[in-house]
């Protein structure tokens, strides 16, 4: 047979005006209805579908007969128009069709263990051993399309404003970014290891302190972290510095950014973007990443039952707890299964029970009704916001703690009412965060964010005598209840930076050990400077309307942190241990 020449067109190129024309189309087969005399079937690639016909006496019947779904075959043959009762709205070349002259089989197929052609549900695990598979389905195609744009759009738009991308090793020393480090072993130094990057961080620092001005790259991170719903070991950010930088010189950069990237999925982006102090974020949302979509923020209404008849709500007061509850607008028709589902799932997030009040034709009804008596819960339902029609969702105890209940219960009452369009997307900055957090376990202090973070300069004063009310210099961009962004501006003195250290419970031998070589580099005229990284994979699967960050990640682990089609990780051979002078002690399967 001939060769073929390359397609004339993609399976998703032809049009109305193609009609009369030849056209090679190249790609797999997509869905076959044999009718006998003729066959029909749906060529595929990735810009699209195309509807193929081989009649009886095209020379092209034998081979037409055995195609098979995702057989890689080869058309030759005449656009035609189809006829009016055929044409597919849905198929950008549904007003088309080619009738073959010539058909070949260049590869066979085995039947794959799912459809490509049909949506059905597909076990996860399935459809990550046979990612290549997975990959050609529509989603997956559309997905990995999108991602590619927006980092393209990323590019573009760093460069107009004067950003350069530089690359950072892999092969590194550990970064303090509070998780595990992924380590590899030096054969050339036995015994020594590097470890993956959590996050460049330093390096970006230094590059501020080697004048670069302003830094991006797009680059993987890893963290061996404890398995977490949605977390992958290697991940992509958006990875920014920028010297003299102020906060607001960051906001700007980073809201024309989202913009831009954003406007690749068709999504006009309105800055400024909201800001909401860490302490209000907790306050109102229970939540340091917020999700603004259903409004129905939380109100603190503890003064109201201080000297209240209702003991659980007085005493929980009177502990130094707080009673907070919020408003589900038209509320009042949940019947009494909804109320008590609302109070059990209260219960297993951890808190000790839910009281509703609600407003119907203007008469208060509540749960506490007897014990609380009207006019306190009244005074509670109108200070959150209450109308008529309303439902008051009340709970009692210790702040973090009522915050972090109410925080999912809005968010799953928001759920249940629809008010969490995945297309509505809301942008807010989260600052004023704590600069450090008491670890109880190590009786230390931690980094909130991590140790290079600048404490504002107001608070300064308070790192020796109360740590804990120190603020950060550092911000969060938070969309529709996932951070999305965090960074913050950084110290750029080696006093203070040390001085850090020492609260984190380092001492200068550590930091030395750790950090030695960055401690140097800072006292080499460091410029003020700050930055900010975007977490790239979900920041698209937000975009795409996915759950899960696997969706947009074409070879991604399991939440086993596993690679199911490599097969990954892996025992290794026993020279390549000796190699690298490593014993393992445990073997797979051992309980050691
Ligand atoms: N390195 C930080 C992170 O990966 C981001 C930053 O502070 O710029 O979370």
């Amino acid at each position: 047979m001939a060769e073929w020449s390359y397609r004339t067109h993609t399976c998703g190129a032809l049009r109305a005006g193609d009609v009369g024309r030849p056209a090679v189309l190249l790609g797999w087969v997509h869905r076959v209805r044999n009718l006998g005399g003729l066959v029909f079937f749906d060529l595929r690639d990735r810009h699209g579908l195309t509807q193929v016909i081989v009649r009886t006496g095209s020379g092209a019947e034998e081979d037409a007969g055995r195609v098979r779904p995702e057989f890689v075959v080869a058309v030759e043959g005449i656009v035609e128009a189809r006829a009016a009762d055929s044409i597919n709205p849905r198929m950008l070349t549904g007003e088309v069709e080619v009738v073959a002259s010539r058909l070949e089989i260049l590869n066979e197929a085995k039947t794959p263990p799912f459809g490509i052609a049909d949506d059905k549900p597909v076990a996860e695990e399935t459809r990550l051993r046979y990612r290549y598979l997975d990959l050609r389905r529509p989603d997956l195609q559309r997905n990995l399309a999108l991602r590619h744009r927006v980092a393209l759009a990323v590019r573009q738009y760093f460069d107009s404003e004067h950003f350069l991308e530089i690359e950072t090793p892999i092969l590194t020393r550990s970064t303090p970014e509070g998780a595990r480090d992924y380590l590899v072993p030096s054969r050339v130094h036995p015994g020594e290891f590097f470890a993956l990057p959590q996050s460049p961080q330093i390096f970006k620092q230094i590059l501020m302190i080697a004048g670069m001005d302003r830094y991006f790259q797009i680059v993987r991170c890893f963290r061996d972290e404890d398995l977490r719903a949605d977390r992958q070991p290697e991940f992509t950010q958006i990875d920014v510095e920028m010297s003299f930088a102020t906060e607001e010189l960051v906001y700007g950069v980073v809201e024309g950014a989202i913009a831009a990237m954003f406007k690749v999925a068709g999504v006009d982006v309105t800055a400024p973007f909201p800001r909401i102090s860490y302490d209000e974020a907790m306050l109102r949302y229970g939540s340091d990443k917020p999700d603004l979509r259903p409004g129905m923020p939380i109100s603190d209404v503890s003064a109201l039952f201080a000297e209240s008849a209702f003991s659980v709500f007085r005493d929980a007061v009177a502990a130094g707890g707080v009673v907070r509850g919020f408003v589900v607008p038209g509320g009042a028709k949940y019947s009494r299964k909804d109320l008590d589902e609302l109070a059990e799932q209260t219960r297993q997030l951890g808190g000790s029970g839910l009281i509703w009040v609600r407003l119907a034709q203007g008469a208060v009804q509540s749960s506490a009704l007897k014990a609380a008596g009207e006019t306190p819960l009244r005074q509670a339902f109108e200070h959150a916001g209450g109308e008529e029609a309303g439902l008051l969702l009340l709970a009692a105890g210790d702040a973090p703690l009522v915050a972090r209940v109410l925080g999912q219960l809005r968010l799953s009452v928001a759920k249940r009412e629809g008010k969490l369009a995945p297309d509505d997307f809301k942008f807010a900055w989260v600052t004023e965060f704590p600069l450090l957090e008491w670890n109880a376990d190590e009786k230390r202090w931690d980094s909130m964010h991590h140790p290079f973070t600048s404490p504002r300069p107001e608070d300064v004063d308070l790192l020796a005598s109360a740590p804990g009310k120190v603020r950060a210099r550092a911000y969060d961009l938070a969309l529709n209840g996932s951070e999305i962004a965090g960074g913050s501006i950084r110290i750029h003195r080696a006093d203070v930076q040390r001085q850090i250290f020492g609260l984190l419970g380092l001492s200068a031998e550590d930091a030395r050990a750790r950090f030695g070589f960055f401690l140097d580099a800072l006292e080499y005229g460091t410029p003020p400077h700050g930055g900010i990284a975007f977490g790239l994979d979900r920041i698209v699967a937000l975009m795409c309307g996915e759950a899960s960050i696997r969706e947009v990640i074409a070879f991604p682990k399991t939440a086993q942190a596993v690679d199911l089609m490599a097969g990954a990780p892996s025992v290794v051979d026993d020279k390549q241990l000796r190699d690298l002078r490593i014993a393992v002690v445990a073997k797979p399967g051992s309980d050691r």
